[in-house]
């Protein structure tokens, strides 16, 4: 059984500025041939999961490629191209083979092709030369699935949580199949329904009993029930301006496309029926300040239209400003993209005092510099490494990177943006954030993992990459109607692919 395994993620984001270039996925790693085996090893990644169900069945594995860079805007057509001709090269060098294991996101942006995934499932089968040979595709939960991805690929499965803690799982899971499609013991078959529309990310906890956690429980009753080899949920990366994104449902079967298609329809169904409840409530900055400062316990501060993992650019200093406004002697941290004033700390050295202008130096598009006096309280190189999540195990950094006190609040001033998961970034620069009454972060989930009983969490709303309101985007491709921009019972048909 000879399987070829190959990786390339990255969420995309049609409201953000970054451009993703090889240099990007570099400092991330491009991994070829046994070096994407040696990376892999031992970490919780869906290629992780992959490898260890593919040793476990005797596979003789042919590593190809795998390279991952923080969500950003799109990736440049240099680089996909180049890493599409890898995967693809690498696929015709290692025939013959009896099957393919890709781990993608699923919410690739390009700027020329409109359907990246599609674009490397493609490639891959045509390298095959043989539609039997099957594909097993790995995807984040907000992946943005196309026809031609389920056309393509025999199976796909998606992450089953949110926040993500089920990389491994779900490598290991589509793996799992793909043995077993390989050893004749089924024949799988994807199938997807789709409709337009689009729901706010925050409230898509799979956890308790949200929306979601609603969803994964259904799906997982029909696997219980037998009526799919594998159901997927996508409630999608929702700030993609194509006409063809929404929610989706996703079922594998074996060999029975019909039953795949009601199992699709009814999971898709499910999340419909409850696309109200993905709204969550949110504050102004001020506000939500002046209500942390009222709790009793500690509060985490999400700054969610400012999320990197979503792809933002994460210099926002609407929260900073606020913090400066209302409370400046209260004990508080945020971070702060702005490589600019991490230089200036630099060259002022540690104990230094300056005033600083801080943040939206990137995207300026709603924000001003926010002005600080301000002490260079620590210099530190930003590197940390993942406790969990996706990317766990795995080394990542904020690159150089300054804590600058201002009364009661640190500032982390980052030169990059990067995949917040917990608080690894403020504990690789000396801040504990349980001592802070206030703990900001910019992403939309993973600061749930932090949450303790004398701790609450709100959300900020505003302008920036990742807004909450969709209805509120300036959308230029999205078909209307749909959903939430209009609010219709009746749900519409996501348009195809163009
Ligand atoms: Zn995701």
């Amino acid at each position: 059984m000879r399987v070829a395994i190959a990786s390339f993620e990255f969420e995309g984001n049609s409201l953000s500025l970054r451009v993703a270039g090889k240099e990007d996925f570099a400092r991330f790693g491009i991994f070829r041939g046994d070096d994407v085996v040696r990376t892999a090893t031992g970490k919780q990644l869906s290629v992780t999961g992959a490898l260890d169900t593919l040793n476990d069945a005797k596979a003789e594995i042919v590593p190809i490629f795998m390279s991952r860079c923080v969500s950003g805007g799109h990736v440049d057509d240099a680089f996909y191209d180049e890493a599409v001709e890898a995967i693809a090269t690498g696929i015709a060098d290692a025939l013959p083979l009896d099957g393919v294991y890709l781990s993608l996101h699923g919410a690739m942006i390009c700027a020329t092709e409109k359907d990246p995934e599609g674009g490397v499932i493609k490639a891959v089968r045509e390298k095959l030369d043989d539609s039997s040979i099957p594909i097993a595709v790995s995807l984040d939960l907000h992946a943005h699935v196309t026809q031609r991805m389920a056309d393509m690929a025999q199976i796909i499965v998606g992450y089953e949580t949110y926040p993500h803690v089920d990389a491994y799982r779900t490598g290991a899971c589509a793996a799992g199949l793909l043995v077993r499609a390989i050893k004749g013991e089924i024949a799988p078959v994807t199938r997807i329904r789709k409709y337009n529309a689009i729901v706010p990310v925050l409230g898509g906890a799979t956890l308790g009993d949200e929306p979601m956690a609603q969803v994964a429980a259904l799906s997982r009753g029909i696997e219980a029930d037998g009526r799919a080899l594998s159901v997927s949920y996508f409630p999608v990366q929702p700030w993609l301006d194509m006409a063809d994104v929404g929610i989706t449902g996703l079922a594998v079967t074996d060999g029975d496309p019909a039953a795949g298609d009601t199992v699709a329809q009814e999971v898709l169904d499910a999340i419909w029926d409850r696309r109200r409840a993905f709204e969550l409530p949110a504050m102004t900055p001020a506000d939500a300040v002046r209500a942390a400062i009222a709790y009793p316990g500690r509060t985490l501060i999400v700054d969610a239209p400012d999320a990197m993992g979503a792809g933002a650019q994460g210099d926002s200093p609407a929260l900073l400003s606020a913090l400066l406004e209302v409370a400046p002697e209260t004990e508080a941290t945020v971070y702060i993209v702005d490589p600019e004033t991490a230089a200036q700390a630099f060259e002022l050295g540690e104990g230094a005092s300056a005033r600083f202008h801080i943040g939206a130096k990137q995207d300026t598009r709603w924000f001003s510099p926010a002005p600080v006096q301000a002490t260079v309280e620590r210099l530190c190189n930003g590197t940390f490494t993942y406790s969990g999540g996706p990317a766990s195990g795995s080394k990542a950094s904020t690159g150089q990177t300054a804590v600058l006190r201002s009364g009661g609040i640190q500032i982390l001033v980052g030169s990059l943006p990067f995949y917040e998961h917990m608080d690894e970034h403020y504990a690789a620069c000396g801040i504990d954030i349980r001592s802070c009454k206030i703990a900001s972060f910019k992403n939309l989930m993973n600061y749930r993992k932090l949450l303790e009983p004398d701790v609450q969490y709100i959300p900020i709303h505003g302008p920036g990459g990742a807004p909450l309101r969709l209805q509120d985007v300036d959308w230029e491709n999205r078909q209307r109607p749909f959903w939430p921009a209009d609010d219709t019972e009746e749900p519409q048909e996501a348009p195809a692919t163009a």
